[in-house]
């Protein structure tokens, strides 16, 4: 059993749920969504709330992993391999050795019953990939999200209701971080804006550089089989229509336009132009 895996590294409100989606809809890929979440889902710890829209509840529609078609097949394998339920598996360990094992188990599990040839994980944080990437149990491709820092900074201010003076600064400088970690190993950069406004031209472009050909199903992926752990509320919908959040260029005064432009614009250009060095 042989297996890639991609790694979605971005900032929260930058399309990553929508990104593996599109990824995870192709018949040789799946997403896991974000695996590190995926103990308590097995243990059903989510209360349903503003930032766990769905609770505890599958992709699919399932209202948890135990009743959905999927996740106890992949129970069954990694109980098979370890001995050990979804419930134990610690997929964040602190531990390398813990999370390595952990997560090959889950991984190899996913891939055996997918049968799936590139494993979509959107965790987006760069600690995470550094660990992937030390436990180095499988080749990973980093694709680097970025959106553009007026519409990212303003999807936060809207969550949090405040200005936008602390989420640029917090923009530059993880941007930064992430940019620094891309260096790891290969990486496809991308941005929200190609993936939400022309999907299609985005997909047949990516898909070559993880190993697959674009497929037509991939833009009916609403309708794909999805059991993705987590993500924004989008991931549940039943329509595969993909509308560009546009919302930040009315929401914001021209000022705070500036300013946060100025803040976090460079990064972000920073981070193309070195994903481009070959
Ligand atoms: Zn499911």
């Amino acid at each position: 059993m042989s297996y890639r895996i991609a790694y979605i590294m971005s900032l929260p409100h930058s399309g990553s749920t929508l990104c593996g989606t599109l990824l995870g809809a192709h018949s040789a890929s799946f997403c896991l969504g974000e695996p590190w979440k995926l103990r308590s889902y097995a243990q059903l710890q989510l209360e349903i709330s503003h930032k766990t829209a769905l609770g505890n509840a599958c992709t699919c529609g399932a209202p948890d992993i135990w009743q959905c078609t999927f996740w106890p097949k992949v129970d069954a394998g990694v109980r098979e391999a370890s001995g050990m339920s979804l419930r134990e598996l610690d997929t964040a360990s602190n531990d390398p050795a813990t999370f390595a094992r952990d997560n090959k188990l889950l991984f190899d599990a996913v891939a055996a019953e997918t049968g799936a040839t590139l494993l979509v994980d959107s965790s987006k944080q760069p600690a995470r990939l550094r660990a992937l990437l030390d436990a180095d149990f499988a080749p990973v491709t980093i694709v680097h999200l970025v959106r553009n820092p007026g519409g990212q900074v303003y999807s936060h201010m809207k969550r949090s209701g405040r200005g936008p003076y602390r989420h640029a600064v917090r923009n530059a400088l993880d941007t930064l971080a992430m940019t620094r970690q891309a260096q790891k190993a290969e990486t496809i950069f991308t941005t929200y804006e190609q993936i939400a406004s022309t999907p299609e031209e985005w997909l047949r472009s990516i898909m070559p550089k993880l190993g697959l050909d674009f497929e037509a199903r991939q833009l009916d992926w609403a309708h794909a089989d999805r059991h993705n752990i987590s993500g924004n509320r989008s991931r549940a919908t039943s329509v595969s229509t993909i509308k560009v959040d546009h919302s930040w260029e009315t929401g914001l005064t021209p000022l705070r336009k500036a300013y946060i432009n100025f803040v976090a614009g460079p990064f972000a250009w920073l981070a193309k132009a070195r994903s481009q060095i070959p």
